[in-house]
């Protein structure tokens, strides 16, 4: 009725109605788009306990419920901790932050994700890496030049791979996280020139062999940033985050700081 009393009192001009009709569609998308949003948060189950959880992917309860590293102290920084620092005896990067263990739920998630392209599992898991983040701001004395000059990225996959799988998890992240955390992101920073074969249950020396020069980096995209954040989805022997590490800081990168969903234990070195 809008649209046809405006087209009464304006006359029949083209450009006019062009417009009408653009605002038109504009109200009808972001009308569907509440509408969807309302029905979503009345309808939405918890993943894990299947309670309502207001739209969210998990209710409050099982958000605080579920596991995930607590260091009062350093910052959450897992390198801090002996235990964990021991595992990376070699490593080129400064920092690392991960959420949680690799343990349940976050296995069966990283793999829904990877494996059958669950894609709503992203903003919960940008989430969780926010929350790390936000509790190493708070501890960190240097937060503010953190903040102003950091420039984040993710861990690169193969162009076979990304044939194969049609995404890379770890870019769908931080992709998330850098948006909410109004952070720059530089996704083609890296890439992944060398193939490579599966490192799973491989030993760190074949690991470390296999992933020499693998990755190249784009000089121009770097732009003299000091202090890059690599956003993985899960590390377990560091040997990824090492040799990227390890080209980044070759270019003039002062600090790397690696942050992943889980921490897995590796089996052999
Ligand atoms: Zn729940």
């Amino acid at each position: 009725m809008e649209f046809l009393a405006s087209l009464l009192k304006h006359g029949v001009n083209v450009e006019y109605c062009r417009i009408l009709v653009k605002n038109f569609y504009h109200k009808c998308v972001k009308n569907t788009h509440l509408i969807f949003h309302l029905f979503k948060q009345h309808t939405a189950r918890c993943d894990l306990c299947n309670n309502l959880s207001n739209g969210e992917l998990l209710c409050q309860t099982c958000q605080q419920d579920i596991p995930h590293f607590r260091l009062p102290q350093g910052a959450n920084n897992l390198l801090l901790w002996p235990a964990i620092d021991k595992i990376f005896p070699k490593r080129k990067f400064d920092r690392l932050l991960c959420y949680a263990p690799y343990v349940w739920p976050y296995d069966v998630w990283l793999k829904q994700f990877k494996y059958n392209a669950r894609f709503e599992i992203a903003p919960l898991l940008a989430q969780l890496l926010t929350a790390s983040w936000q509790e190493h701001l708070k501890h960190f004395s240097n937060s503010q030049w953190l903040e102003e000059h950091c420039l984040i990225t993710s861990v690169p996959i193969h162009f076979s791979k990304w044939k194969t799988r049609g995404f890379n998890q770890a870019h769908l992240i931080a992709k998330k996280f850098a948006k909410v955390n109004k952070l720059p992101y530089q996704p083609n920073l890296l890439s992944r020139i060398k193939k490579g074969d599966s490192q799973v249950g491989q030993s760190g020396a074949f690991r470390r062999k296999n992933l020499s020069n693998a990755f190249e980096i784009n000089k121009v995209l770097l732009n003299n940033a000091k202090y890059i954040i690599v956003i993985d989805d899960v590390i377990t022997t560091g040997t990824t985050v090492n040799e990227i590490s390890k080209i980044l800081k070759n270019h003039g990168v002062e600090q790397v700081l690696v942050m992943t969903i889980a921490l897995s234990l590796p089996t052999k070195n």
